[in-house]
């Protein structure tokens, strides 16, 4: 058992009655039909994905090796192929491969809106933040408004002790000061719950927002879009625009200085690492271990979606993740597993404001546990289970998914899903996007 509140132990038994745990003691007090039993397993907390877009699952593969700036155009362009039907369906996939890989918990972001339903559905803890983009000078910032806050109500019907509402308004490049304005109005008066933001995630968007140049700009200029120049850093110009409370998360940040870190500190707002994604899209590498290094940093760890990563695979998010710092920093001491395994668990909890119910598995708290089977040929035999659980394990290897005492996925098997109606669904959103392909 590793609880992550206390040191882990062997041999060890978890009770949950009514969805909440009772005991965490060592095994062998109880026996019958309702005692699991996972052998070589390690029983822990939900892993937390604390920033991702499920509905971009179907996208998985459709846009590779592109640098940040045509990466996201290529994105904007998909995303007018798809219907309601098909981001439906491909947010029910992302689900699922986060069900099946150890997930509990997710942060996701949605433009089509359909993450509070599915999560609902299949039993999901999920914040979900509605997008909303407002970039030509000339876009109504009250309508928009307006739109998004009936969004926001929609997704509220699915709200619950499991599923939250926020929102996103998605990057400081593509949201106008106007209505950075009047949401952050909305969340100081407390109308809003925290937001989560996408910021200082490339180089190009320093660009724009801190020199006025570069890609962005260039588009802008193309399209007759004016935008003054902040001269700020992004990290800087968004924590002015007062957005920022201690329920909101701060995405990306690759590129924040020292300046920036303890400004955005003063916020409360938690951080967001997505090593994959920001490797993959030549992004850079955010500084995670002076994150860690910092007093009052609020740390969580997020694969940001099948369309930049492209698994929703958080052992090897964590992996990668340390990795990546020990490279960079040609050192082994900055990041070690235990902290990588607390950011994917309490770490990512706590950012979504489920620390009280999740998170660890602590007498009282929530069930949201998963089992990690350790008895393969890649992870057997381990030492420290913390070790083998972020050096060794894969997503594959959960067999258990446990949400408030309810398994989601135990053995192979979907238990509030069915996964050949799941995986067919995806189909025709992925074939839309590929006969788009050919024909330019
Ligand atoms: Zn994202």
């Amino acid at each position: 058992v590793v609880p992550i509140a206390r040191p882990p132990f062997e041999h060890g038994e978890v009770v949950v009655e009514h969805g909440v745990i009772q005991a965490i003691r060592p095994a062998g007090h109880r026996s019958g039909a309702d005692v699991h039993d996972y052998g070589d397993a390690v029983l822990m907390p939900g892993l937390v994905d604390a920033h991702t877009h499920l509905e971009y699952t179907a996208l998985r593969g459709y846009i590779e090796d592109l640098p940040f700036f045509p990466w996201i155009r290529s994105l904007t362009a998909a995303k007018s192929l798809l219907s309601d039907d098909d981001w439906l369906a491909s947010t029910r996939l992302g689900a699922a491969e986060c069900i099946a890989s150890g997930i509990t918990a997710i942060g996701d972001n949605t433009d089509a809106g359909f993450t509070a339903q599915v999560a609902a559905e299949y039993g999901m803890r999920a914040a979900v933040y509605q997008e909303v983009f407002c970039v030509h000078q000339d876009d109504p910032v009250d309508q928009i408004l307006r739109t998004l806050l009936g969004k926001v109500a929609v997704l509220r019907r699915w709200q619950s002790e499991r599923v939250k509402v926020g929102v996103s308004p998605h990057a400081p490049y593509t949201v106008r000061p106007e209505l950075f304005r009047e949401l952050s109005a909305l969340v100081q008066r407390g109308n809003l719950p925290g937001v989560s933001i996408h910021v200082a995630e490339s180089a190009a968007e320093t660009r724009f927002i801190q020199h006025g140049d570069g890609p962005f700009r260039d588009m802008y200029d193309r399209r007759g879009i004016t935008w003054d120049t902040p001269f700020l850093s992004p990290t800087e110009y968004i924590v002015r625009t007062g957005i920022l409370n201690n329920a909101s998360l701060a995405v990306h940040c690759v590129h924040v200085n020292d300046v920036d870190l303890a400004r955005l500190l003063q916020t409360g707002a938690a951080i967001v690492y997505c090593p994959k994604s920001n490797a993959k899209l030549g992004a850079g590498v955010a500084k995670l271990a002076t994150w860690l290094a910092t007093s009052g940093a609020r740390v969580a760890i997020g694969t940001d979606s099948a369309v930049s990563n492209n698994t929703h695979d958080l052992f090897e998010e964590m992996r990668f993740g340390l990795m990546l710092q020990r490279a960079s920093l040609e050192a082994v001491d900055v990041v070690t597993a235990p902290q990588m395994l607390d950011i994917a668990t309490r770490g990512g909890a706590d950012a979504l404001g489920y620390g009280a119910l999740a998170g660890t598995l602590s007498v009282g708290k929530q069930a949201d546990i998963i089992a990690v089977d350790l008895s393969g040929s890649h992870t057997w035999p381990f030492t420290d289970p913390v070790s083998a659980l972020v050096y060794s394990a894969r997503c594959d290897d959960v067999r258990m998914t446990m949400v408030a005492g309810e398994i989601l996925y135990e053995d192979g098997a979907f238990l509030t899903l069915d996964w050949p109606s799941v995986r067919k669904g995806s189909l025709a959103a992925r074939s839309k996007t590929t006969m788009d392909k050919e024909d330019s």
